[in-house]
């Protein structure tokens, strides 16, 4: 991607794979105006991304419990997606 210095617009090119995936502190080599760049997030990743679960203190999250039968139906369709993937 590119950014651009908000002073005097010198263009910057930064590799794909070095676009971070936070906002950095970048600072012009032209003029040494720092600024704060934001970038986008990339598909791929989801570094930066905020969580937004919370789990409330009195109530501590728990593995859902299910009971024998559904627990053997869940591994059928496991086992069914399996053969069907392989297909
Ligand atoms: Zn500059």
């Amino acid at each position: 991607m590119e950014v651009f210095c908000p002073s005097c617009s010198t263009g910057y090119r930064i590799p794909p794979e070095k676009v971070p995936s936070r906002p950095r502190m970048l600072m012009c080599k032209s003029c040494g105006t720092a600024w704060r760049q934001g970038f986008p997030a990339r598909a791929h990743s989801l570094d930066g991304q905020p969580s937004k679960v919370v789990i409330p203190f009195d109530k501590p999250a728990r593995r859902p419990q299910y009971a024998q039968g559904v627990l053997a139906i869940l591994r059928e369709e496991a086992a069914l997606e399996q053969r069907l993937r392989k297909a």
